[in-house]
């Protein structure tokens, strides 16, 4: 399954969905309509798929 980079612009949170999950909240801060799609490289996807991990808990 694809997954999708997002970004929140409200908290600058980074994460990462499969492709076909549709939502408009921020997982992290709760706000809703600031998530966009990540067009960032390949490196910022690295990173989002650590600090899943890190969040874990
Ligand atoms: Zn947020």
């Amino acid at each position: 399954m694809e997954r999708i980079s997002y970004k929140c612009n409200k908290c600058k949170y980074r994460f990462s969905r499969k492709a076909d999950i549709k939502f408009s909240v921020c997982p992290y801060c709760g706000t809703g309509n600031c998530v966009e799609i990540d067009t960032g490289d390949t490196a910022s996807r690295i990173l989002d798929e650590v600090s899943k991990y890190e969040r874990m808990d």
